[in-house]
């Protein structure tokens, strides 16, 4: 099986992966609007087992929210999020942007589109530039 590599982005912590995942959940919902500090969360999820670390085991930082399933690990020295268990251990969820190449998903959804911010939707009305604008 083919895997892929994934990291923060000042590289302290890097792990690989298998690049067959289950699925990926594009998420609006609150929760993750402000763990991200963005439109949505883009979480891929695969079994524990096809997730090895490569660097930087001490340097994650696990955020858990009271009373929720929901959770973040980033890098203590650069905040990016790094790949976390789910709550019963089976799972690792994978914040897609940490991965260095494409991955191959099996279902991919948009969930929580309810709680997306209107600053978020209908992207494809708003100017576009390769690089700033000028
Ligand atoms: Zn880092
Ligand atoms: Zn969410």
């Amino acid at each position: 099986m083919q895997k892929i590599k994934g990291s923060c982005l000042c590289g302290a912590v890097s792990f690989e992966v298998v690049n067959a995942f289950d699925k990926m959940f594009l998420c609006s919902c609150d929760q993750c609007r402000q763990i991200t500090g963005s439109a949505f969360a883009s979480n891929l999820f695969i079994a524990a087992e096809r997730v090895s670390w490569l660097s930087g085991g001490a340097d994650i930082v696990t955020y858990q929210m009271r009373g929720r399933d929901i959770s973040k690990s980033f890098c203590r020295v650069c905040g990016s999020g790094v790949p976390w268990t789910s709550g019963d251990g089976s799972k690792m969820i994978v914040p897609a942007g940490s991965l260095h190449a494409e991955p191959k998903v099996a279902e991919k959804f948009r969930t929580f589109v309810s709680e997306q911010p209107s600053w978020s939707s209908c992207l494809d009305q708003v100017e576009a530039y390769q690089g700033f604008p000028p």
